[in-house]
């Protein structure tokens, strides 16, 4: 069975969730990521509910300017009260809207991976146009990683591929961006690393697996449910 790699479950009414587990039955897990301190706890009751959801916390690069002052000390005791839980969803955005913060975001970037790093903890990353400091920042670190809805050039990937990484997709991320460039990153990904996510609500992720076949011109659903299995074993 394969896994959501990377869905946002935590912000929906009683009635979407029931609704969004309702199609889950071909899911071995769903990773539900928080993205600020005010989502940890609905992540972690979640989680408690309902054994399909593998949570991770973490504050993601848009919400760094919302932390309170123990942001840091209330993570690490939740992560160590919860010792299946990951951190995510982190990383840098250089986007023009969120830029002003980059000082703030690789603050709380590092603080985060220094926490994954003690606790030996997967990471979620999310990058939009940080990725020159993300490269330099991870290569202080030894940390699994999963660069969720990747998308960026050859030269980051190949850098990116010397580190323990996984790289995952949307069946979204898959229709709108260029073949010809998906063919060619996908190509250079090793099979072992690849997965698929939502980035929401679960839906047709085997819709999802169809695709990269395709691009990648070959059967990849028993891989990626293996690397699935792979990752939440970490
Ligand atoms: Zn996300």
């Amino acid at each position: 069975m394969l896994i959501d790699a990377h869905a946002h479950l935590q912000n929906l009414s009683a009635e979407e969730l029931k609704h969004a587990l309702a199609f889950t039955d071909n899911l071995q897990k769903i990773v539900v990521n928080a993205t600020c301190e005010a989502d940890w706890n609905d992540t972690l009751n979640l989680a408690s509910r309902y054994h399909i959801i593998a949570p991770q916390l973490g504050i993601h690069p848009w919400y760094v300017d919302t932390v309170s002052e123990c942001w840091l000390q209330k993570l690490s005791s939740l992560l160590l009260e919860n010792a299946n839980c990951g951190i995510g969803e982190i990383g840098l955005d250089y986007s023009p809207k969120y830029k002003e913060y980059r000082e703030t975001q690789l603050l709380i970037f590092s603080a985060q991976l220094n926490l994954a790093a003690d606790l030996k903890r997967p990471v979620s990353i999310h990058c939009v146009k940080g990725w020159e400091d993300l490269i330099r920042i991870i290569k202080q670190y030894k940390l699994t990683i999963l660069f969720h809805g990747f998308y960026a050039s050859v030269e980051i990937l190949k850098e990116l591929l010397k580190f323990d990484a996984y790289f995952s997709f949307s069946s979204k991320l898959l229709i709108h961006h260029p073949q010809e460039k998906l063919s060619e990153l996908l190509n250079l990904i090793p099979d072992n690393r690849l997965l698929v996510e939502s980035d929401g609500v679960p839906t047709e992720l085997n819709e999802t697996v169809k695709l990269l076949s395709k691009i990648k011109g070959k059967e990849l659903e028993k891989i990626i449910e293996q690397n699935g299995e792979h990752l939440i074993s970490t």
